[in-house]
């Protein structure tokens, strides 16, 4: 939280000033009033604030801050944010590491297939499946229930 006022100047609209006008109060009455209720800011006389900020009531503040969500700012700020491009793989095949005892023609491409050899093999990278040999059963069916690990 900062601690430091800000000071922001602005022109104000004419039917601002005459609204004010005919309801004898100042723009910066009706401004100060405003962000007072917003941010609920009290002046205690036993804590004055230095500003002077004072909210003119608790339904006045809930009232300004119900509106002040209505209007939405944070959604308007997230909703013009660039969106984060997507990788540009996603297009592109993984490559896939696929196992087979030597000598034996069913490829094995999960590492968690029961048959999944940890010696004694040919090992290959593919982007698809391998184009000689068969696919194992286990690890086909792991693929289809998302229980394959590939790596
Ligand atoms: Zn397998």
């Amino acid at each position: 939280m900062r601690n430091k006022p800000a000071t922001v100047s602005l022109k104000l609209p004419p039917e601002f000033i005459e609204l004010c006008e005919r309801d004898l109060v100042t723009p910066e009455t009706v401004l100060r009033g405003f962000i007072a209720d917003l941010c609920s800011l009290h002046n205690y006389a036993e804590r004055p604030r230095d500003d002077g900020y004072q909210t003119n009531g608790s339904m006045e503040s809930w009232l300004a801050f119900t509106y002040y969500q209505r209007v939405g700012y944070r959604q308007k700020a997230g909703a013009a944010k660039p969106r984060v491009p997507s990788p540009p793989q996603s297009d592109r095949p993984m490559m896939h590491v696929y196992r087979r005892a030597k000598g034996g023609d069913t490829w094995h491409f999960c590492r968690n297939c029961s048959k999944w050899p940890t010696k004694n093999y040919d090992e290959r990278q593919y982007k698809r499946l391998p184009r000689s040999g068969q696919l194992c059963n286990e690890c086909r069916s792991g693929e289809a229930n998302n229980h394959c690990q590939k790596r």
